[in-house]
């Protein structure tokens, strides 16, 4: 699994960066990116409810 943030929707809300900090974090911008593009098997499940739970559907997986 890929995982990325689009900057144009991200309103920083902070719940994937809470729910998923392996995978999530701020940037300088203070909109949260994806630290590994190539997602690790076991942060999968973890990937899906933040993308699930982006209030923006900012988060996007392949
Ligand atoms: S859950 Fe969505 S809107 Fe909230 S910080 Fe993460 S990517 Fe941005």
């Amino acid at each position: 699994m890929e995982v990325k943030v689009n900057q144009d929707l991200c309103i920083s809300c902070g719940l994937c960066v809470s729910n998923c900090p392996e995978v999530f974090s701020w940037n300088e911008d203070e909109k949260a990116e994806a630290v590994q593009e190539q997602v690790d098997p076991e942060m999968e499940d973890c990937v899906r409810d933040a993308a699930d739970g982006c209030p923006t559907d900012a988060i996007e997986t392949s």
